[in-house]
């Protein structure tokens, strides 16, 4: 039998930190918003990410992708002051800075070469420097860039306090509702048909289904279009911490929190929707952390996990309106999701409130993603 629910202003689909964050931004906003997540919310790639903002660190050319970081973590402390207000909770945000080690000063010489041009000024940082900022690194890593402006938070903190914050201002979300298509009429998106026949009507939809974007029928994008890419990662414990800032070496990257936690990531792999945590990948990871920081031996392995990030084919996330009207996506922002999330809500919430967004959309525009006209 088919239920219709009573009309609602927005419909999130995907209750990870994308259709969170539009959702909190839209509530506070004074819209009715309801997110539907097929599990609960947070379970997927918003709660196994590493936390890294590192608006510098991807930034090893100009483009599109490294201003819309750029952006997003600028709006970073602010957002997170809000969040921090509405719920009493610490996220773990830290302006800690990144510093991409190397083994030799050659080499960090060439990534200064690279990324010279970013604001703030990436700095050469010998051994010696080295070794008075972050005295635990290993003796086979010669120099490092210094990114100061680059940060670090605890995704599974701020995913709670996104969700309290959200709830609070009014978000409804609805566990184990499973979307399974976009309706649509006279051309336009009405709301979305779950997998039990019932619909939620609304006047927009949001889509932000994370690296199952393209299973929602409806929305005219290819098959291909958004794909899992797994990330595995190790988390270590150590009494007290070793590290403050993210170090990203070679093989493996480090962020550590303020409790001696240090998360070892990560892997890129293209195997489907498979999560396992494999034996190889542990033993590379491990044994890559453990030449950055030899004391890590001793840490005690707290635990494993692994997640899809929402990768597409130019590296570029779909954020903006589809050819449907009223019916946006926030979808494929790959290995950048939690840096995204502040700037990513905000262009989507001022589209949804036909107001301007300000920052110039074109090149995440998911049309170039769309394998057909729009359902009808
Ligand atoms: C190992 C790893 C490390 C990472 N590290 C970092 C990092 O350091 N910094 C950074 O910025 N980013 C990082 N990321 C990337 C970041 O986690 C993602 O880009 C971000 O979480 C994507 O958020 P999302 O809300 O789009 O997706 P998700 O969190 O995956 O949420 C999508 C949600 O949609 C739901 N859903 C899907 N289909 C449906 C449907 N049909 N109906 C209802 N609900 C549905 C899912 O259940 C899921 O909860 C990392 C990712 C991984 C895997």
């Amino acid at each position: 039998m088919k239920r219709k629910h009573a009309a609602l202003d927005v419909v999130v689909v995907g209750g990870g930190v994308m259709g969170t964050a539009c959702a909190w931004e839209l509530a506070r906003r004074g819209r009715r918003v309801v997110v539907l997540e097929r599990s609960v919310p947070g379970a997927e790639a918003s709660s196994a990410a590493a936390g890294i903002l590192g608006a510098q660190l991807e930034a090893q050319t100009r483009g599109p992708l490294a201003d819309l970081a750029k952006e997003s973590l600028r709006l970073y402390p602010g957002w997170v002051r809000d969040l921090t207000r509405a719920t009493d909770l610490d996220v773990g945000f830290r302006a800690c800075g990144a510093l991409e080690v190397t083994h030799t000063l050659a080499e960090a010489r060439r990534v200064l070469k690279r990324t010279a041009w970013q604001k703030p000024t990436p700095r050469l940082l010998d051994r010696r420097a080295l070794a008075r900022r972050e005295p635990a690194l290993g003796p086979r890593i010669g120099a490092a860039i210094a990114f100061d402006g680059d940060a670090r938070v605890d995704p599974r903190s701020l995913f709670r306090a996104l969700h309290i914050a959200a709830a609070q201002s009014g978000v409804e979300f609805r566990s184990g509702a499973y979307v399974r298509r976009v309706t649509t009429e006279n051309g336009r998106a009405t709301g979305v048909t779950l997998d039990d026949g019932s619909l939620v009507t609304a006047a927009d939809v949001i889509v932000a289904a994370g690296s199952w974007t393209t299973l929602v029928e409806g929305l005219g994008i290819a098959a291909g279009a958004v794909v899992p890419a797994r990330g595995q990662i190790v988390e270590l414990e150590t009494p007290v911490p070793l590290l403050t800032s993210v170090i990203v070496g070679p093989r493996a990257y480090l962020v550590p929190r303020d409790d001696g936690r240090v998360l070892v990531g990560s892997t890129m792999e293209f195997v489907g929707y498979r999560r396992e945590v494999t034996a190889g990948a542990v033993r590379d990871l491990l044994d890559a952390a453990l030449e950055l920081v030899p004391e890590l031996a001793l840490s005690g392995v707290k635990q494993t996990w692994s997640s899809f990030r929402p990768y597409t084919h130019d590296e570029l996330p779909l954020i903006g309106a589809t050819p449907t009207p009223h019916l946006w996506l926030a979808s494929g922002h790959h290995r950048n999701g939690i840096l995204l999330a502040p700037v990513t809500a905000a262009v989507v919430a001022a589209l949804v409130l036909k107001k301007r967004p300000k920052v110039a959309l074109e090149p995440f525009a998911p049309d170039r993603a769309l394998s057909q006209r729009p359902a009808r």
